[in-house]
């Protein structure tokens, strides 16, 4: 199968028909990402279980706090642009009023799909009424970046990283554009710029993490503070967040990413006209060979 050409409908091969645990522990709900195999790569089988399980918490009324978490070595790895179950041409039952992706020609296609499964969703995340906790281990990688981001608390491990290398690809960050209100301005152009790790202690330093913590330690850790989260009154929860999310779109945070969404995809035309590839000639194992040179692995 050549890389570069997402699988038709009949080729994908999933390796799981649960790509999302949902558990509960007390007033918490914990939503795990579960594809090990795959460094937890989000296919849409993964953002739809995703969807269910934030509908699934927030129709909860014993559920007071949201846990998202992923299973295995690395939070995630991004978006899945390289495995069996990459699903790009399949139709799901949607959740916004869009038109389905698949039928559609050329660069509508990808435009119509990711303001679905990627800011669509990331959107309604971030504004579920009940506060939500990304606990994050190993890598965040791009699209990764995207779900610690639309959670009001980050908790890493001490050998967690971020990055999101997307300019490789020709790409000017990932879907949900929110590097320059995580990071200072200059940061958030050496992160993309450069794409290179940010380790959890520097990100830190910006407020982008709240909290490092053991990997050994952080379930616990963030159930702990998630009991904290659960002792407070629901409404003040839900006011109190959305107080803090409006500061953010009066600093512009949503129009910034509208402009920066319509960049990103004349990117990924440009990377079809030029490569024959929306992702500017590259695949998932070009990624990851240039992301550990990068980071002087072998
Ligand atoms: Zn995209």
């Amino acid at each position: 199968m050549d890389d570069l050409v997402p699988p038709r409908e009949a080729d994908i091969t999933y390796e799981t028909e649960q790509p999302v645990r949902y558990e509960t522990n007390g007033p918490v709900a914990w939503i795990v990402m579960d594809r090990p195999k795959y460094n937890n790569a989000q296919n849409s089988q993964m953002t739809y279980a995703l969807d269910d399980a934030f509908q699934r918490a927030v129709n909860d009324d014993a559920i007071k706090v949201i846990v998202l978490a992923g299973e295995g070595k690395h939070f995630s790895a991004g978006h899945d642009i390289g495995t069996p179950g990459r699903d790009v041409a399949k139709s799901f039952e949607r959740r916004l009023l869009w038109a389905d992706h698949v039928n559609k020609p050329a660069a509508e296609m990808l435009y119509t799909r990711e303001q679905e499964v990627y800011l669509g969703m990331c959107r309604r995340w971030r504004d579920t009424p009940k506060p939500t906790i990304a606990a994050v281990q190993g890598a965040c990688v791009a699209g990764g970046l995207m779900l610690a981001w639309v959670c009001d608390l980050i908790v890493a491990t001490e050998d967690a990283f971020f990055q999101d290398p997307v300019v490789r690809m020709g790409i000017p960050g990932v879907e949900y554009f929110a590097h320059a209100f995580e990071l200072p301005p200059r940061v958030a152009k050496e992160f993309l710029l450069l794409g290179e790790r940010m380790t959890a202690q520097r990100a830190e330093q910006f407020g982008m993490v709240n909290r490092i913590v053991t990997r050994e330690a952080l379930k616990e850790d963030v159930q702990s503070m998630a009991l904290k989260l659960a002792a407070q009154p629901r409404l003040g929860l839900w006011l109190t967040k959305q107080a803090v999310n409006h500061v953010e779109e009066l600093r512009g945070k949503r129009t910034a990413m509208d402009a920066q969404y319509h960049m990103h995809h004349f990117a990924h035309a440009q990377g079809d006209l030029t490569t024959g590839n929306p992702l500017g000639g590259q695949d998932a194992r070009s990624m990851v060979a240039a992301n550990k040179k990068q980071a002087g692995e072998s």
